[in-house]
């Protein structure tokens, strides 16, 4: 049994989604579970329309809705035919009721609780999964829908709900699986859950690869594919180096550190419990199917390359905070910290000497108030135009010589700060910006102008 995510861009229209159902009918005989997210950009138009609703505009947010039902019932069409659809479309008019109704109550009110939120950005995932499921029965595909807010339980912090993994793994146990035993291809919505009272819920932004996580963990998937609109990650950005390889196999933990620095391809913590359960999850590219994309895994395999991949982060803010007594007390860096809390300024890199702490930031206009409230403590200064850049490899854990490698390379570059971070898989430093195309370059042909073919494609 395997868990097939595709993303809202893959499956925005009829085109989509009939591509999808031909990519989950060539993978039939590995009895797949399919987890779809909501059409693209449906989620964002129902959290405006809840929005509207809640400021007492509801002629607003009843034409968005009415705007949204056209677009489900016109990719409905298409992909069923004038027969089929005629069927079908009682049930999504049901459902287009109810988010009226939903929106009128909400105008009503004129305020809209978290509760209430939830309740409206569900609809997206619940569309979307009928629709798929109802184009897989057209196309001859055995698909069934399933409400996955009957098998995703979850608390009640609506927007962020924490999934209950043992009730979540009994439903699923009970629900989903008799369906794969008896040949079928069950169709759920990520993102979607429900309290124990039965009161819908959603798990957060971008669920949709956590629900496929979750159920691929509770149903001991073979493998989690998700399905996206890029062939994986890369060695670096291919926008810089053309010669960027595609990494075929990654570890949790390095594509985590990638993440962290850029890699916007999938959050490697949202397929946490399947990697905790040994289960492999393939990155592909719904646009280019036979591509073989990137296979995430617990442990990293041998590769000869020091490094699997360097990211590259600009406009970044360097701040030096220095104090001019030797004032390392106890205490003092937590005074330091707590500003950058109070301002909501969010770091990346740290290091620190005995007489000064340097820290990195997004560029962003919180700085500015930031760094006066620091100066009541210590000497600040601050610059913009800088770049972080992160090389990221298992291997650096148990090679020496790596950073000597690394600097030799830019002997004549300004390096402002290096931190080799505690996970010791990375490898992080600041430059000027304006350094930052010609370092990723001149890096990455020294580091992978020669890979190792069992890693990279
Ligand atoms: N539709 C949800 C969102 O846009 C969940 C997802 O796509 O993963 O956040
Ligand atoms: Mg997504």
């Amino acid at each position: 049994m395997i868990v097939m995510k595709f993303g809202g861009t893959s499956v925005q229209d009829a085109k989509a989604i009939d591509r999808v159902a031909q990519i989950v009918q060539g993978r039939l005989a590995d009895r797949p579970v399919v987890v779809v997210s909501a059409m693209a950009k449906v989620t964002d138009s129902l959290l405006a329309m809840g929005r509207a609703a809640g400021n007492g505009d509801r002629k607003g947010a009843l034409k968005m809705a009415r705007a949204l039902r056209e677009r489900h019932y016109e990719t409905a069409g298409e992909l069923l035919g004038t027969a089929l659809f005629t069927e079908f479309h009682g049930e999504l008019g049901t459902d287009f009721e109810d988010l009226d109704e939903l929106l009128r109550g909400i105008g009503a009110v004129g305020e809209i609780t978290p509760r209430t939120y939830d309740s409206v950005a569900a609809f997206g995932e619940m569309l979307s999964s009928k629709i798929v499921a109802a184009a897989f029965a057209s196309r001859g595909l055995p698909g069934e829908h399933v409400d996955s807010r009957q098998c995703l339980i979850t608390d009640s912090s609506y927007t962020r709900a924490v999934p209950q993994f043992d009730e979540t793994n009994e439903r699923l146990q009970k629900r989903v699986k008799p369906l794969v035993e008896a040949g079928k291809v069950p169709v759920m919505g990520g993102f979607i859950g429900s309290t124990r009272a039965g009161v819908t819920t959603t798990i957060g932004r971008g669920g949709s690869d956590f629900s496929a996580a979750i159920f691929g963990a509770g149903l001991d998937a073979a493998r989690i594919e998700i399905w996206t609109d890029v062939d994986g990650m890369m060695t670096t950005d291919p926008r810089l180096c053309p010669d960027a390889r595609r990494i075929k196999v990654i570890s949790f933990d390095e594509a985590a550190e990638l993440s962290y620095f850029g890699a916007k391809v999938l959050h490697p913590a949202t397929v946490l419990p399947a990697i905790q359960k040994n289960i492999p999850v393939y990155v592909l590219n719904s646009h280019n199917p036979t591509c073989e994309g990137t296979k995430i895994t617990a442990q990293s395999p041998p590769c000869t390359n020091i490094f699997k991949a360097i990211a590259l982060k600009k406009k970044i803010t360097l701040i030096d905070v220095a104090t001019p007594r030797r004032l390392l007390v106890h205490g003092y860096l937590k005074s330091i910290f707590e500003a950058f809390d109070r301002h909501q300024v969010a770091i990346d890199v740290v290091s620190t000497s005995e007489v000064a702490v340097s820290v990195t930031a997004e560029t962003n206009e919180a700085i500015p108030a930031l760094a006066a409230d620091l100066a009541k403590i210590a000497d600040v200064k601050y610059e913009g135009r800088k770049a972080i850049v992160c090389l990221v490899g298992e291997k650096l854990r148990d090679t020496p010589g790596n950073a000597a490698k690394v600097f030799s390379i830019l002997k004549d570059v300004k390096i402002r700060m290096i931190s080799q971070g505690a996970s010791e898989i990375n490898l992080t430093f600041v430059i000027e910006e304006d350094d930052a195309t010609e370092v990723v370059r001149r890096l990455h042909q020294a580091f992978f102008a020669e890979v190792d073919p069992e890693v990279f494609a």
